[in-house]
């Protein structure tokens, strides 16, 4: 690494800090190998991973700890008015039945927090690089890696490198 300073990624307009770099875990499968064992199958994974840091200036840094927290918020309220409606409401449901119900529906709303955060950012419009896009990640993501920072699918037996 060179001392100069990079532009942030998300602006390219400040120079990025690296206390404000946001670390991005991209993984690529070598081979995956299923042998029959005594007790079932075994899967032996092998795969190359790496964290690439994408420069941030302190300034996105605050905007996208300002999304998160207002598309939190957000979600935690719909969460909170659907378990009310759905779950509490009904009285059938026992103490258990309702504990385990708000958890799952915590859970399974993730995939709103992320359409939230989107349209937070929508509603403000703020444009800015994609993660995935920036130059490194997109030239490993074109030569077969996957973000993430190991293989979703493992065993027994998991063997890293
Ligand atoms: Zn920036």
């Amino acid at each position: 690494m060179t001392d100069f300073q990079k532009l942030c990624w998300y602006c390219e307009k400040n120079n990025s800090q690296d206390e404000y770099t946001v670390p991005y875990d991209i993984h690529k499968l070598i081979r995956r190998k299923g042998t029959y064992v005594i007790f079932g199958r075994s899967v032996k994974t092998k795969y190359l991973s790496k964290t690439i840091n994408i420069p941030r200036c302190k300034k996105c840094s605050q905007i996208h700890s300002k999304i998160f927290d207002i598309s939190a918020i957000s979600y935690l309220v719909i969460c909170a008015i659907f378990i009310w409606n759905k779950i509490i409401l009904n009285n059938e449901n026992t103490f258990d039945q309702i504990i385990i119900g708000s958890v799952l529906v915590l859970i399974f709303g993730i995939p709103i927090f992320l359409i939230i955060s989107w349209l937070v950012k929508k509603l403000f419009g703020i444009k800015e690089n994609r993660d995935e896009d920036y130059p490194e990640i997109a030239n490993l993501l074109s030569q077969g890696w996957e973000s993430g920072s190991k293989p979703y699918l493992k065993g027994e037996n998991y063997n890293s490198k």
